[in-house]
């Protein structure tokens, strides 16, 4: 078994993630197998309380773990499929200690960082360490060497690697090489120091990943080598891509890093297969088509809120040769009127969310495209807000609402789940994860699936209340998908409307690059068909109104 730890240097934010993500891309092109984990040493139990604000998209497992969005550049980048022991925080750490201490199971003795601590961050390592099952282990630590709640995972590698010995062991930092534009050069400096750090807590990196904006030369990275004490090859540059981060692994791989880390782990394999990936990305560079889709959502200006929505639309317009112009729309912004934001757009996607900030704007925005027949791809809360508004509008309940926005509305179409009333803790206590959906016949649905039962991943506290069904239904809303005891209402669709289709659960958390998920395809299928009508699509007079959404999709993580 071989172990890769990846760390942090200079300052955070240099797409570790994808950095790591995009090694275990060319480590499973080379047959390997591979499972990617990450330590978060901030002290929440989970990210699945933390404000998108602060922390981007919550990325929810099969077994229902809300974890970081990083475990979701794993799944996409690789063949893995994570459970919740693949993220653990500082704040499940101690979870475990002071139990371990209350129940008495350190029999007297002082419960210290150094073993208990660390003993807990090296057995999260071996739990993974399944001969049979993997041949590699990368583990990305969180955070930025020197951050003080870092210091026990280090000093646990430090650790780890005296245990099961430095040839099966190498350490990767991704560090800044700034450049700085009045002395027109790329300053070293803050990696020396970096590493510096992680040598005072007894690690070496063996490879140094190297976030730049421009070419490291000769002389660069003579300096890094010497300074840092890794051989010259092993200074890796990583430059900012140019249009999709989908171009991480071929640039890692240009500069020959899969070929040093076998080198240095004395892992035989064969040469890399690239081809499928290569082909995606020409497709995500140069699409021959382009369709424009509205998201209207409530963190529009944070990049990573709706991550995994983003790559999902990228999947998906790529297997149509087409590319996505999103345009990124506040939900606040409707709230007085749609006012022509969405008359230039061939698909309206609304995303998940919590609280009533923007709803009554996403409700309109739902209003639109059922009224102009434009595709919708409602997700979760997405869902939800479809439904109040058909109730509304299609149905005249007038006061139609959810118990989350309104407690006390007298037509609660949206209605809290069974299971959460008493629910008191807010943390891991939503209906979470997989379970499956019974897809009915002959509706929509199946024809996109092409199967009559799926399984996929949810986030919710609220669900459509069934008294409402029968009433919707003679209206067009149809109820295409539900639990298999047809109890909670999975999917939705409008009978009278070309594509009109929502979900309770997160298709976004199990698209792949070239497995795009069924109904992003569809939804883009319909907006390409949507847009070859000419129905409503007038030329957008400004392009992206909030920023450059382009480099939405071309970011580093
Ligand atoms: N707030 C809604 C609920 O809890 C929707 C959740 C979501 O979109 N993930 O049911």
């Amino acid at each position: 078994m071989k172990y890769i730890f990846v760390t942090g240097g200079v300052i955070s934010s240099l797409g570790k993630g994808l950095t790591a993500a995009s090694l275990g891309t060319l480590l499973e092109a080379r047959k390997l197998r591979v499972v990617l984990q990450k330590f978060d040493p901030y002290l929440n139990v989970d990210p699945g309380t933390m404000s998108p604000f602060q922390h981007g998209e919550v990325y929810v497992l099969n077994d229902g773990a809300e974890t970081d969005l990083d475990l979701g550049h794993y799944e996409r980048f690789t063949n893995c499929v994570l459970t919740r022991h693949n993220n653990l925080t500082s704040g499940q750490v101690y979870e475990t200690v002071i139990l371990k201490e209350r129940r008495g199971d350190y029999l007297g003795k002082t419960v210290q960082v150094i073993p208990h601590v660390t003993d807990i961050i090296k057995n999260r390592i071996r739990e993974l360490s399944d001969a049979s099952k993997y041949d590699v282990v990368i583990t990305e630590i969180g955070g930025t060497t020197g951050d003080i709640e870092g210091l026990p995972f280090l000093e646990a590698i430090r650790q780890f690697i005296l245990e099961v010995g430095p040839q099966n062991v190498l350490n990767m930092h991704v560090t800044l090489i700034p450049y700085i534009k009045a002395a027109h050069e790329l300053k070293t400096k803050p990696t020396q120091q970096s590493v510096a750090k992680l040598r005072e807590i007894g690690l070496q990196p063996q490879v140094l990943i190297c976030r730049t904006e421009k070419p490291l030369d000769r002389d660069v990275r003579r300096k890094l080598s010497m300074f840092c004490s890794v051989v010259e090859k092993a200074v890796i540059e990583e430059r900012d891509v140019e249009h999709t981060i989908y171009e991480v692994p071929l640039t890692l791989h240009a500069e020959g890093l899969d070929q040093l880390v076998c080198d240095l782990l004395h892992l035989e394999t064969p040469k890399p297969d690239l081809k499928a990936w290569r082909k995606f990305v020409e497709r995500v560079v140069s699409p021959r088509k382009r369709v424009r889709i509205a998201v209207v959502g409530k963190y529009m200006d944070v990049r990573d809120a709706y991550k995994s929505i983003y790559e999902s639309l990228t999947h998906a317009a790529a297997s149509e040769d087409c590319g996505i112009d999103p345009k990124l729309i506040d939900a606040e912004s409707l709230e007085h009127g749609v006012d022509g934001q969405l008359r230039d757009v061939a698909g309206v996607l609304v995303p998940g969310g919590f609280g009533g900030r923007g709803v009554e704007g996403k409700i309109k925005a739902a209003r639109y495209a059922r009224e102009h027949k434009i595709p919708y791809l409602g997700l979760c809360l997405g869902m939800q807000v479809a439904t109040i508004e058909f109730a509304r509008n299609v149905c005249g309940i007038k006061d139609a609402n959810s118990t989350e926005f309104d407690k006390n509305t007298p037509d609660p179409v949206i209605s809290l789940l069974e299971e959460q009333h008493g629910v008191q803790n807010k943390g891991a206590s939503m209906r979470l994860g997989t379970w499956p959906t019974k897809i009915v016949p002959g509706t929509l649905a199946e024809k996109i699936y092409g199967d009559t039962e799926v399984t996929e991943r949810h986030r919710h506290r609220y669900e459509f209340n069934m008294k409402y069904r029968d009433r919707m239904n003679a209206k067009g809303f149809v109820i295409s998908g539900t639990s298999p005891d047809g109890a909670l209402a999975e999917l939705v669709e409008l009978r009278d409307h070309p594509y009109f289709v929502s979900c309770q659960y997160h298709p976004e958390f199990q698209s792949k690059p070239n497995k795009p998920h069924p109904l992003f395809k569809s939804f883009i299928a319909a907006a390409l068909a949507h847009q070859s009508r000419g129905e409503q699509l007038t030329p957008a007079i400004e392009e992206f109104p909030r920023g450059l959404p382009a480099e939405e999709l071309a970011l580093q993580g």
